[in-house]
């Protein structure tokens, strides 16, 4: 009887040691994911305070850099970074003064106005000529494999954030409504893309494609499903 307890004992035991073992382990993760965000941070800000930017005049002169023709509407500006219409008003109005950013009209309907990167704005905003990418290099030292288990990790956070509300637009591949995840039984390339119609893997799975139009959310989710299928959840 007494054996008995013990190895009852021993069963309700695993499963908490287990739990603890995993939340051990997503803390250090975290607490990972934290460092490289604020080494991330301080190298901008590094960056920012020798060209006089605040850290959203370089998130909106970096947002626009990454539009065609270098232009959006203050809307999309705002609910891309997340911030209130009001917000992103006034900023765009200071890299105005700053002249970074000019306003202008839509050429398909001239009754909205665009903000535009100028060519200082551009130049403001490019990669710095012989800088380190630092991020670049630390992940070049993973194996393909890893960098492609990261990337794939990397795609499951992000829309987990999105779905907090934490990110508000993420033009990612499994949100995309060209996305067909697993059509092939080629392990290397098994998704296809309808906007370039061709297949990829998982190395080409796209954070923040140009070419993105949102899926409807029942589409997504079936796309979810789908992708995340054949793999570990
Ligand atoms: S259009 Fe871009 S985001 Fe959409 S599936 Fe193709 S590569 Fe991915």
């Amino acid at each position: 009887m007494a054996e008995l307890r013990v190895i009852n004992r021993k069963k309700q035991t695993a499963p908490v040691s287990a739990r603890r073992d995993a939340s051990a382990t997503i803390a250090q993760v975290v607490a990972g994911l934290e460092k490289i965000g604020l080494a991330m941070k301080s190298r901008t800000w590094r960056r920012e305070g020798q060209a006089g930017l605040g850290p959203l005049q370089r998130q909106v002169l970096t947002l626009l850099r990454t539009k065609p023709g270098q232009r959006a509407q203050i809307s999309t500006v705002a609910n891309e970074l997340a911030v209130r219409l009001p917000t992103a008003s006034e900023v765009i109005a200071t890299l105005e003064r700053k002249q970074l950013i000019k306003r202008c009209r839509d050429m398909s309907d001239g009754r909205v106005v665009m903000a535009q990167l100028t060519a200082k704005g551009n130049r403001s905003c490019a990669p710095a000529p012989g800088m380190p990418d630092q991020l670049g290099t630390a992940t070049a030292t993973l194996s393909a494999s890893e960098q492609v288990a990261l990337l794939t990790s990397l795609v499951k956070v992000i829309r987990s954030l999105q779905k907090q509300g934490e990110i508000s637009v993420a033009r990612m591949c499994v949100s995309c409504q060209y996305f067909r995840p697993n059509q092939y039984t080629n392990a290397d390339r098994p998704h296809h893309c309808d906007y370039v119609n061709a297949p990829f893997g998982d190395r080409a799975l796209r954070l923040d494609c140009q070419e993105y139009e949102p899926a409807s959310s029942a589409q997504a989710s079936a796309a979810w499903v789908d992708f995340t299928g054949s793999r570990t959840a």
